[in-house]
């Protein structure tokens, strides 16, 4: 099945082939007509299953369908809402990619100064992408007007709700115009989120792609017998060995990635850690050094590493 038989349009039929995709994964597939048909919808897929085009794409064509006569006050028309400043950037870049630079964006996230974000919003971004706290900043200084938002997207809920963002979420909601469109993305679906689409979807569609919490097929799996006091021992030698040219490590604290990170960096090999506690242009530069293998190993903690794409 191609992308031409979901109704997305020539010029984003483009963009896809340019970024070399023949076919749509299953949740593009499922979800893209529902939304361009202008229903609500609620959708199980997790990093990976190419769920931020499934609504980037759609989202992109239904601003462009419906746009503003000229000489309209430009205002903020969809708000993709994400748990993580990482991902913010991610989803933005998304959006310039499929949009081919068409639309204005900006993202709004926390742990940097307000002055750039303040320039981007008076520019008039159409599209913005926002963590909850930094969003709800903004809105409570009157730096942001919510009222012309006609899409709202939650990615990642269950992970926004496990950070504690609910109640952030809820004052956002608050702020919105009631007649909008909205689209929930969610790995999981605890009773929570459940309470959450509830009050916030009308009639959704839904679209279920992964069965809850599998890996893809295209992970393997392998379990290393060691004792703990040697764990990193074998990790440097299966670097050194060649047994593993690249890796993203998890640590459960903050404390135990630089630990390991600066051991690593003894054992002479290229290492970074990336944590909550590190500024955000230290956190750019680790995904930089990682992602152009300046390093070999990143060490992450679960937090940080969430839905990174690399
Ligand atoms: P996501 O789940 O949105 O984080 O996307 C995961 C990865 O899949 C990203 O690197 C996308 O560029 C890629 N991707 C998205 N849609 C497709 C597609 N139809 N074919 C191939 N790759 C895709």
């Amino acid at each position: 099945m191609s992308f031409s038989t979901l109704g997305l349009a020539p010029a984003l039929l483009r963009a896809v082939s340019a970024q070399g995709y023949t076919e749509p994964t299953p949740v593009q597939r499922e979800a893209i007509p529902f939304v361009l048909a202008g229903r609500d919808l609620l959708a199980g897929a997790q990093t990976g299953t190419g769920k931020t085009a499934a609504f980037v794409l759609p989202m992109i064509q239904l601003l462009a369908a419906s746009q503003p006569h000229n000489g309209a006050r430009p205002r903020i028309r969809a708000l993709i809402v994400v748990p993580t400043r990482e991902l913010a950037m991610q989803v933005e870049e998304s959006v310039r990619v499929y949009g081919s630079n068409s639309r204005r964006s900006t993202t709004i996230y926390g742990g940097v100064g307000f002055g750039n974000q303040l320039a981007a919003l008076r520019r008039g971004p159409e599209i913005v992408v926002a963590t909850p706290g930094r969003l709800l900043d903004h809105a409570r200084q009157g730096t942001i007007d919510l009222g012309g938002v006609e899409i709202l997207v939650l990615d990642e809920a269950d992970r926004m709700l496990d950070m504690g963002f609910i109640r952030d979420i809820r004052s956002i909601l608050a702020l919105l115009p009631a007649r909008r469109q909205n689209l929930l993305f969610s790995a999981t679906f605890s009773n929570e989120i459940r309470q959450l689409a509830e009050g916030l979807l009308d009639r959704p569609a839904s679209v279920q792609v992964t069965p809850r919490n599998t890996p893809t097929d295209l992970v393997r799996q392998v379990v290393h017998p060691v004792d703990r006091g040697r764990k990193r021992e074998l990790l440097a030698h299966r670097v050194r060995t060649h047994a593993v040219d690249q890796a993203l490590v998890f640590t459960r604290t903050k404390h135990g990635a630089d630990r390991l990170a600066k051991q690593l960096l003894e054992d002479g090999i290229a290492t970074t850690a990336i944590h909550g506690n590190k500024s955000q242009p230290q956190r750019i530069r680790a995904l930089n050094d990682f992602n152009t293998g300046r390093v070999t190993l990143l060490i992450a903690t679960e937090v940080a590493a969430r839905g990174l794409d690399i």
